[in-house]
């Protein structure tokens, strides 16, 4: 049964706002003890904390200094490469410096610099969602570093040193990439295969090939296929069978897989792919909720995976988003693909239209080769609006 407006009665529970802001923020002032082993995904944490506060409608409770010194902090992990070292661009995770003018140190250290696709997909987040206009990015050369790490599969891995290669890295390979409407040597039609070939038996997406059918590496897959242009390439049967092993998931949240227990990120994870496939209307909106506030912390804010469980930064932002998608007053509304909100999307769309304008004199991007609009491909109403 389809419940998509919901009335007062049906809202009583009510979303702690102003507790979730402030919970967000005591992320981007300290990072806990208990989150010091995620010192080196930091850049992640001020994504869920910036982008959350979005959601919330509550940038404004960061004072301009705040907001410069966090785009100051997100600047100190690019990595530009060296004339000899074309295609290591883009943010690393780690802010870890050694001081030196010893060359063979500095050496030594430079082997382990180069760009993750995650820290840099969720670094721009961070830098548009602040209102910075990405005029220092070189957007050729973090492109380049996105293209080296594509695999002959299609697959991409995170970063230049081998790590592994799956669904993950492919969003964010295309985020990157529509973040800055640049694909350089990125190649789609590859990245199309390798998608449509993790597509399952029951029409979920593995991480890779025949692996298991999983809520998240469905969201990276038909997100990846959006921001790329290329969700039209599935047929019918396909978008309908993927619909459908979504709606599935719902129990009263939403569990990943079949027979796992909900968990409030995937309001977010199966919420987000049905938004894009215009589906979303289809869930039931009350449980959906119900499930969702039960993992509200009442005292200090956050929301955990569980309830009574701990809160966390993730659970907290994907939660808020879930909320959004079920058009909670006082919410932004989440752009579903790229997850940030619609007002940083808008931004964005903005500075794309001023590259384009201006492409003969910018001097981080070379090659006009390469235009096209993949946004204009977006066929989903909630991108248009
Ligand atoms: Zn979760």
């Amino acid at each position: 049964m389809s419940h998509n407006t919901l009335n007062i009665e049906e809202r009583k529970e009510p979303v702690l706002f102003t507790k979730h802001a402030k919970y967000f923020i005591r992320f981007l002032n300290v990072l806990p003890a208990r989150l010091a082993s995620h010192d080196c995904t930091r850049p992640t944490i001020a994504f869920y904390s910036v982008c959350g506060l979005d959601v919330l409608n509550s940038l404004h409770l960061l004072t301009p200094q705040m907001r410069k010194d966090i785009i100051e902090w997100i600047y100190t992990g690019l990595v530009e490469p060296y004339e000899n070292e074309p295609c290591r661009g883009g943010f690393q995770g780690s802010r870890v410096k050694i001081n030196s003018d010893d060359k063979q140190l500095l050496d030594s250290i430079r082997c382990y610099q180069w760009g993750h696709l995650a820290m840099t997909y969720t670094s721009i987040c961070v830098l548009i969602t602040l209102g910075d206009d990405l005029s220092r990015l070189n957007r050729q050369s973090i492109v380049d570093g996105v293209a080296t790490n594509q695999r002959s599969d299609g697959s991409f891995s995170a970063c230049i040193n081998g790590c592994e290669s799956d669904m993950r890295f492919v969003y964010c390979a295309a985020a990157i990439c529509h973040l800055l409407d640049y694909w350089g040597n990125v190649d789609k039609d590859k990245m199309y295969s390798f998608i449509k070939d993790s597509i399952r038996y029951d029409y979920g997406v593995s991480q890779s090939g025949e692996g298991e059918s999983h809520g998240g590496t469905t969201f990276c897959a038909i997100a990846a296929l959006h921001l790329s242009g290329q969700l039209g390439r599935l047929d019918e049967k396909t978008l309908e069978g993927i619909k459908r092993w979504c709606l599935f998931r719902q129990i009263d949240g939403f569990q990943g897989r079949p027979n796992k227990p909900v968990d409030t990120c995937y309001s977010f994870w199966i919420g987000a792919t049905l938004r894009i496939l215009n589906a979303f209307t289809l869930t039931d909106y009350i449980e959906n909720r119900k499930y969702i506030l039960e993992t509200q912390d009442t005292i200090v804010g956050g929301f955990s995976k569980w309830a009574q469980s701990s809160t966390d930064p993730f659970h907290t932002y994907f939660g808020i988003c879930g909320l959004s998608f079920l058009e909670e007053p006082g919410l932004a509304t989440v752009m579903p693909s790229l997850n940030i909100a619609m007002p940083a999307y808008k931004r964005l769309q903005q500075l794309h239209a001023q590259w384009r304008t201006n492409s003969t004199d910018d001097k981080y991007f070379n090659s006009t080769k390469e235009h096209e609009s993949d946004t204009d491909t977006i066929t989903s109403p909630l991108i248009k609006a």
